[in-house]
């Protein structure tokens, strides 16, 4: 970079920083309205809502219900369609237990990147884009704005999640949702069993089949579900069961041939109970997860500049699966994680989702929204990087335990 290059950079980098000491009352004000509205995956209409308002009034241009889901969405501002950096926010909760996976952090933090980023360089050649990405625990929203070109012409995508600690990145599982259905014959199970033909009976085979198989699956791989319906009435012979699985491998591949014996042992135990099954994918199949360490590196460098500790990890053990996991290899990607709660709080639980209204969660967050909009500039302002990001995305996989 030319020396005046840097100097602008560092200008915009001060403004990033004055901008979010502007905001970061009313940022805080809407990720605890967030946090008091939890809403289920795909159906985040008042987060929805909250967000675009937010960026209309920024000076985004504003798309709703884009990808056909009413509750996704696109803003962007700049003028010149490339680069184009990307800003990911997630906002659905969990049933029962509200946002227990901190989304109103990632939501929260990723609309005060954009605004800093966007108040620092108003129009800038090239394009802030914000993404409003809904449902991340269940749907997999991600993938069907993938499908639908939301991602087309971005040349970055920034997010971050919550966790009890703070490193730049991880590696993630592929999953399959399955559901399991069984169809039997209903009938009076004292006076006409022979009648009936049993659903249930089906569904317990077809579960002890699976615990079977775990013996001689990868050690990396999980298969675990639950029995949504069981039937209606103990002396009725159960004509419908169903279950919802997951099926978690390191690679798209592996989770497929898993599959495959999965719905293996659902057959056969419609085989022996005379009943028929069908086996479904409940969303779209969730990708491992390839981490643009480069884009990655230089938010660490400006977290620990305010005072962030990150740590380098070490990856192994059994971890989750996001749907960023697809967006991840079809562009430059990150999904750096914050601490917001003591190690070893683990996600979906009731202590981690205090822990996602807390004042110290905040101000860890309003330091990820920092350099993340630092980092956005680079992208935006420096194409030696840029290129740089790219060139390690082109000539490298996904993130695989050691
Ligand atoms: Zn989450
Ligand atoms: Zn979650």
């Amino acid at each position: 970079m030319g020396e005046s290059v840097v100097g602008h950079r560092t200008q915009v980098h001060n403004r990033i920083h004055e901008a979010i000491q502007e905001i970061r009352a009313d940022i805080v004000k809407l990720s605890l309205d967030l946090h008091r509205h939890p809403e289920l995956s795909l159906q985040e209409y008042y987060a929805s809502e909250r967000l675009t308002d937010w960026l209309v009034q920024e000076g985004f241009e504003v798309e709703r219900g884009v990808a056909d889901l009413p509750t996704a969405f696109v803003a962007r501002r700049g003028t010149k369609a490339r680069p184009a950096v990307a800003f990911l926010l997630e906002y659905d909760a969990l049933p029962d237990i509200g946002h227990a996976c901190g989304h109103n952090l990632i939501a929260s933090g990723g609309l005060a990147a954009a605004t800093a980023l966007r108040r620092a360089l108003p129009d800038p050649s090239g394009s802030i884009v914000v993404i409003g990405t809904p449902g991340e625990e269940d749907g997999g929203g991600k993938i069907i704005e993938l499908e639908k070109g939301v991602f087309d012409g971005i040349d970055a995508a920034l997010m971050f999640h919550p966790g009890d600690r703070t490193i730049p990145w991880r590696h993630a599982t592929a999953t399959a949702h399955l559901v399991i259905k069984y169809h039997g014959k209903a009938a009076h199970a004292a006076s006409n069993p022979q009648e009936g033909r049993n659903a249930l009976a089906a569904m317990i085979q077809f579960y002890v089949a699976v615990d079977g198989l775990r013996q001689h699956i990868p050690e990396t791989a999980r298969i675990h579900g639950i029995i949504v319906n069981g039937g209606s009435a103990p002396n009725v012979v159960p004509d419908y069961t169903e279950a919802s699985f997951l099926v978690r491998a390191l690679t798209t591949e592996e989770v497929f041939e898993l599959v495959d014996r999965v719905t293996a042992c659902a057959q056969a135990a419609a085989l022996a109970t005379g009943t028929t099954v069908e086996v479904e994918h409940g969303s779209p199949i969730y990708a491992e997860r390839k981490n643009n360490h480069t884009i990655a590196s230089r938010v660490s460098e400006y977290l620990e500049a305010l005072g962030e500790p990150v740590e380098i990890p070490v990856l192994k053990g059994g971890t989750g699966s996001s749907d960023i996991g697809n967006v991840s290899l079809v562009l430059p990607t990150i999904h750096p994680y914050l601490k917001i709660a003591p190690l070893g709080t683990s996600g979906h639980t009731h202590e981690f989702r205090e822990a996602a209204a807390s004042p110290e969660a905040h101000e860890a967050m309003l330091h990820m929204a920092e350099a993340l909009a630092k980092t956005g500039a680079d992208l935006l302002l420096d194409p030696s990087f840029l290129e740089k990001v790219w060139e390690e995305f082109r000539t490298s996989g996904p993130d695989l335990p050691q």
